[in-house]
């Protein structure tokens, strides 16, 4: 036996308990079976071929009902191999159920990761590599979807307004003497949906509600310290990290279940359903901060807003009765981390935030 590609094997012809001696060779996608000088033939294809497994003997089923059965394993994978038969391996692993539930566990195990790590790295990779005029573009998007659903528009005068923005464009030059802050716009709404609140977009489309001002109405500079806040999501460009992210989240749902189509047109409204993670509020509230501080005002402002929004969350919650909590999670909100925020404004300390 010098041709690897001939075997000689056992073959049982199915109806007998008699093992006979076979020669085993494929030739054009057929098994060709010689017993006593008689040739058989079957497609390959239709052969169950034995499952490969470490140990132990090969069988094998054949389509008319009949089996051949190889004691030695190794010298069947290598005649298999020699006649360069590898679909019966793979054919093998999907029979086995062990097998699949070990790839479902990995392709499980993969998503996992992908969603843990992946997703989040390459969304703030990717947020950071878009183009400011496309930053801009999502911006103004977002602005008016928020607006048609959330926003009426602001009840307060217009030297109020201009007053207001006067003060933070003030703070903000004097923390950024070189014009190096990120650019922003604020507008002014009333907001049922959102009550007193504050939100930020991408390409720096701050909004305040006409309610936060009048609960910050004799605290003004909490009131600088809050859009700081949102100048810091705009900074770290944690709204694009959420566009990004839901975009890469449905495209992977898309590579999974097939369907990828369109996934781009619901990223604006992911700004009204995704919330920014704690990493990305602390943040911003050091942003905040920072900035306060290097404009002169001191960032324990910040205290009053945090326990007055709070006071005003609860029973607003109370009131909506088993409705969600926030109709817009990326605005601005106390919890979870109320306490931890307080303190954080309260014991800032310049040479502490810087490294
Ligand atoms: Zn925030």
């Amino acid at each position: 036996m010098t041709d690897a590609t001939r075997l000689v094997s056992t073959w049982f012809d199915g109806h007998s308990p008699r093992a006979q001696a076979c020669e085993l060779r494929i030739e054009r996608g057929e098994l060709v079976l010689t017993v006593d000088g008689h040739e058989r033939r079957y497609p390959v294809r239709q052969v169950r071929w034995a499952e490969r497994r470490s140990h132990g003997q090969r069988q094998s089923e054949l389509p008319d009902g009949s089996l051949i059965q190889h004691a030695e394993a190794g010298e069947w994978d290598a005649w298999r191999q020699a006649s360069g038969q590898r679909d019966g391996v793979v054919v093998g692993w999907m029979q086995s159920w062990r097998a699949t539930l070990v790839a479902m566990g990995a392709t499980v195990l993969f998503l996992a990761a992908a969603w843990t790590w992946g997703v989040p790295w390459l969304s703030q990779t990717l947020a950071q590599q878009v183009p400011r005029s496309l930053e801009a573009r999502l911006g103004e998007q977002g602005m008016r979807q928020l607006d048609r659903l959330f926003l009426q528009p602001s009840a307060l005068p217009a030297q109020h307004q201009e007053a207001l923005r006067a003060r933070f464009k003030l703070a903000v030059e004097r923390a950024y003497p070189q014009g190096e802050a990120p650019a922003w716009q604020l507008s002014f709404h009333r907001s049922k949906a959102l009550g007193a609140n504050a939100f930020a977009l991408p390409g720096g489309y701050i909004v305040i509600t006409d309610e936060l001002v009048k609960l910050l109405a004799d605290q003004p500079d909490a009131l600088t310290g809050v859009l700081a806040h949102e100048l810091g999501h705009v900074h770290h460009r944690h709204g694009l990290d959420l566009m990004v992210r839901a975009s890469l989240v449905s495209a992977l749902v898309g590579v999974v279940l097939g369907d990828a189509s369109g996934f781009l047109a619901t990223v604006p409204a992911t700004l009204a359903t995704q919330s920014y993670s704690r990493d990305a509020e602390r943040a911003a509230d050091a942003f905040a901060a920072r900035l306060l501080d290097q404009s002169g005002v001191s960032p324990s402002v910040m205290v009053a807003f945090f326990e007055r929004i709070q006071r005003e969350e609860k029973p607003a919650r109370q009131d909506r009765d088993g409705e969600e909590d926030s109709a817009l999670p990326i605005a601005i909100s106390s919890h979870p981390d109320h306490a931890e925020r307080i303190r954080f404004f309260r014991e800032w300390k310049a040479e502490s935030a810087r490294p």
